[in-house]
């Protein structure tokens, strides 16, 4: 079957539109195939002929990019991200820019011991969250008919290690605990206010805790300095009426039983963990979304090398009570190929169609 991709094989073409889709799955009903998410953002800029440096800074190329992706894939998921430095920034962290290489933090915000002064942020004037808000308002009013759009918030925990630095952050929860707190708690309120705005723009929401990974820290530093102040912001988008997932790169299996309990609607692993074990796990209560390698499978590999391991994450995920997403483990890189955005695409057409068939999964 997979040989006979790009070479004679017949794909049915998408019955309907990704709301539809949405609809009818999130109803428990079946569609005409599995939800299939790419995971965009700057990295992927180039593919409309602009660099990161000027997607940054572009509500516009924002927009631009995602009407590209949804044009030319029919992905299921659009959206725009507050980038992993974005908040720390507005909070006066120094990032630095390139044309062809993600933001990188070039100054902390503070220094810890003054945690007590980090700053309340105004999401209509600082940093670059005026023109994000504006690039996530675009893609509602361009796409928001068509596909369901979402903002990617930063975790509280990864915000303050991009505000004080990572290592400072990290030695902090060791010798400074209760400055440590008084940072996280002015970060779940900034990161409230941009919430509200979110919310009222009216898009999904879902976090992206790369620091909060059991890869860098350990399950008591994640229950006492990263869980509480997620959970505040997760309590505040229910208590509003919204809905979010959360998406952790690297290992993040011995944090699922406290994640089981924060009443998010979806979880995204990074492809380390296993999406078997996530749906007996985490499936009960939320979405399951994952986890083609984004860097070995989606940048490096051919379009066969998508198709086999997108057929494996279908084959653990399909069946998980509360709905599965086929997508990377994480953002794809730079450069990712084309082919193999179109791969992913497929594979949740061929492998994903419903009624599903067990023997071609095998
Ligand atoms: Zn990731």
């Amino acid at each position: 079957m997979i040989e006979r991709y790009l070479n004679g094989l017949e794909i049915k073409k998408d019955e309907l539109t990704a709301i539809e889709r949405d609809k009818l799955l999130s109803e428990g009903k079946e569609a005409d195939r599995i939800m299939c998410c790419l995971d965009t953002g700057e990295t992927l800029a180039p593919m409309i002929g602009c660099t990161l440096n000027e997607y940054y800074h572009s509500s516009e190329k924002m927009c631009e990019l995602e009407e590209y992706i949804y044009h030319n894939f029919h992905s299921d998921g659009a959206g725009v991200s507050c980038t992993l430095r974005g908040m720390a920034e507005a909070m006066g962290a120094k990032v630095k820019y390139a044309d062809y290489n993600i933001a990188q933090l070039e100054e902390p915000a503070l220094p810890l011991k003054e945690a007590h002064n980090a700053k309340l942020v105004d999401v209509d004037k600082d940093g670059r969250l005026p023109i994000i808000l504006k690039g996530v308002r675009l893609v509602k009013e361009k796409l928001g008919g068509k596909v369901p759009v979402s903002a990617t918030v930063t975790g509280p925990f990864t915000i303050a290690a991009m505000a004080v630095g990572t290592e400072q952050l990290l030695i902090g929860t060791v010798k400074m605990p209760d400055k440590v707190r008084a940072l996280m708690d002015i970060i779940v309120e900034n990161n409230n206010r941009y919430i509200d705005r979110l919310l009222d723009i009216g898009v999904g929401i879902g976090f992206a805790d790369p620091v909060s990974s059991t890869s860098l820290i350990s399950v008591e530093q994640y229950k006492k300095f990263s869980l509480p102040y997620f959970q505040k912001n997760v309590d505040h988008i229910k208590k509003n009426g919204g809905g979010c997932g959360l998406h952790i790169c690297g290992t993040s299996r011995k944090l699922w039983d406290y994640i089981k309990e924060t009443g998010i609607g979806a979880f995204s692993l990074d492809n380390v963990e296993d999406v078997e074990e996530a749906k007996y796990i985490l499936g009960g209560r939320m979405c399951i979304q994952g986890n083609v390698p984004p860097v070995e499978v989606m940048r490096f590999g051919t379009p066969y090398d998508v198709l086999r391991s997108a057929k494996e994450c279908i084959r653990k995920g399909y069946d998980s009570p509360k709905g599965y997403v086929l997508t990377s483990g994480c953002q794809m890189p730079i450069k990712t190929p084309k082919e193999n955005m179109q791969a992913l695409m497929d594979a949740a057409r061929i492998f994903g169609r419903y009624p599903i068939d067990e023997e071609l999964l095998r």
